[in-house]
């Protein structure tokens, strides 16, 4: 009897245990099969990746498109010292007067349209030349032209301030980032030209200026997105703020329910910094968005968090580079953003640590594809159509998006050549192409279809990247144009300063 109910009990039991182990197996192989395809995939791009960017031969310079291999005749550094580098610049502006050599300034050469080169020409190297002072009581920065903003924040940092407005990466020059009169994602700003106060700048004679609002008022609207065709700025007074610390609030929804989403999220007088972020998987392309505010922290007490190096930055890179040319990287990144890194992101998060960023997390290092930026300004009213155009148009020309932000931003009341003359949303698109002529031929096909689509919502295209925008759009986006080029040759009449983007469409073949 007891016999057979120990038989009776122990023959589920043995099944029971059967069972466990087969449902352990199978969920085991189906962890292994869910961890395996992204481990492979993002082992694969690791694998790929380069450390470095390889240096151009000697005798040339590109710029981060690197698909503007030019020789040029001279690079020139400007010394530390602002006497010597004041005397030394207006010496060799006379020398490249008498030798007929044009010259071009360059920053950080992250312009993408040989707006800092010219074939055969001289290049001033502007990064060498990068002292700070601070007003503290005044918020002013003064700043030699040359100094990146990835030494600038944390210097700041270390005074309580911040950057006020800025791009989304701190890899710029603050001569590059005021020349193309740059933006970000700081919620209710104009472009950076409405935070400087005043530069100084070195003419083409080699006469130094300062301009201001109430000072050469022309020059200052001019050389503020003006694209170093007015002279070389040596130091700018730009105004910073405190640095703070910030609350990230997330929000995914389908694409017709962004703006609605946005603005709700946007009406807290504590919202200080926001963009979209678009899903760009092939079977969901644009469908989907990613809405993000930082809120300042309102809990006094909150310490801002310290300065240090950007977190999983490794990761993050993979995920993204394995993206380009995969639609199941392109997933498995929408994935990781919208699922994962909401649980890894920290809940407090200071200004500083957020603009500290370079673009070496994600900058393209592959020998035969390059990453392309395309910027394109639509006002409010236009927001739904210029969508739907590129849910159309990208596919269409087979065009690989790796990702788009969208950010807003305020009437420019400062610039001569300006791209927002009212408020615009701004969608900033990276993409991914080969590094060939047939691969450029292909991007400016998809870039003409963009700008026209853009400007038939009563919008605009962002200047600093390729110049594949035909002169008759670049005429009907930039309106100033003529005016603007007619003024570089007022002030500058032998037109020593000169680069790809003023020989494209400032001279004579660029009229509309
Ligand atoms: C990955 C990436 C992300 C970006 N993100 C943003 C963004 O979020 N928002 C945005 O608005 N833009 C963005 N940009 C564009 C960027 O702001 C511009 O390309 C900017 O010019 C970069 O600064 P730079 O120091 O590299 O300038 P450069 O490319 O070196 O120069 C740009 C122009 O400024 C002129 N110039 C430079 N220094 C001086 C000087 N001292 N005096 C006179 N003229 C000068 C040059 O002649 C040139 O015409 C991005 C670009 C890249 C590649």
């Amino acid at each position: 009897m007891q016999k057979r109910h120990i038989h009776r009990r122990q023959f589920p039991l043995k099944l029971r245990r059967k069972t466990v182990k087969a449902f352990s197996f199978l969920a085991l192989c189906l962890i292994i099969l869910a961890i395996s395809r992204p481990l492979i995939h993002l082992t694969i791009t690791a694998w790929q990746d380069r450390e470095k960017l390889p240096a151009p031969p000697t005798g040339f310079l590109n710029d981060a498109s690197r698909m503007n291999l030019t020789h040029v005749k001279e690079v020139w550094s400007v010394p530390a010292d602002a006497k010597t580098a004041e005397l030394q610049l207006s010496q060799l502006l006379q020398r490249a007067h008498r030798e007929g050599l044009p010259v071009s300034i360059a920053g950080a050469r992250h312009s993408m349209g040989g707006h800092t080169l010219n074939p055969d020409g001289l290049v001033i190297d502007m990064t060498t030349f990068n002292q700070l002072t601070l007003e503290a009581d005044r918020n002013l920065l003064h700043v030699q032209s040359g100094a990146c903003w990835s030494e600038i924040i944390p210097w700041l940092d270390q005074r309580g301030k911040s950057v006020k407005i800025m791009q989304s990466n701190n890899s710029f020059t603050v001569g590059g980032s005021i020349s193309v009169n740059c933006h970000g994602w700081q919620y209710g700003c104009p472009p950076i030209a409405s935070t400087v106060e005043s530069f100084r700048l070195m003419r083409a004679d080699g006469s130094i200026v300062t301009c201001s609002r109430t000072e050469n008022p022309e020059l200052f609207s001019l050389v503020l997105g003006g694209y170093g065709l007015f002279g070389v700025i040596l130091d700018v007074d730009l105004q910073v703020v405190p640095n703070e610390a910030y609350r990230l609030q997330q929000a995914v929804v389908p694409v017709e329910q962004a703006l609605e989403t946005f603005d709700t999220m946007i009406d807290h007088p504590d919202a200080t910094l926001a963009f979209a972020r678009m899903n760009v998987t092939p079977d969901q392309f644009l469908q989907e968005a990613i809405i993000n505010v930082l809120y300042r922290e309102s809990d006094t007490d909150q310490r801002i968090p310290a300065l240090s190096e950007p977190e999983q930055a490794s990761l993050r890179r993979y995920i993204f580079r394995g993206s380009g040319g995969s639609a199941y990287g392109k997933k498995l990144r929408w994935q990781a953003e919208t699922k994962l890194q909401p649980h890894l992101q920290k809940q407090c998060v200071s200004r500083n640590q957020l603009f500290n960023e370079g673009v070496e997390v994600f900058e393209n290092r592959s020998a035969d594809h390059t990453d392309i930026l395309h910027e394109y300004f639509v006002p409010r009213a236009g927001l739904a159509e210029f969508v739907a155009a590129l849910q159309n148009i990208i596919p269409r020309h087979e065009g690989d998006l790796l990702n788009v932000t969208i950010r807003q931003v305020e009437a420019d009341q400062d610039t001569f050549l300006r791209y927002a003359d009212q408020p615009m949303f701004a969608f900033v698109m990276l993409f991914y192409q080969s590094r060939t002529a047939a691969g450029d031929q292909q991007m400016e096909a998809l870039t003409v279809e963009l700008i026209d689509a853009a400007l038939k919502v009563d919008g605009c295209y962002y200047l600093p990247y390729r110049l594949h925008a035909t002169p008759r759009q670049f005429h009907k986006a930039y309106p100033q144009a003529e005016e603007f080029f007619a003024l570089k040759r007022k002030y500058d009449p032998q037109e020593l300063f000169q680069n790809q983007f003023y020989r494209k469409y400032g001279l004579d073949s660029g009229t509309p």
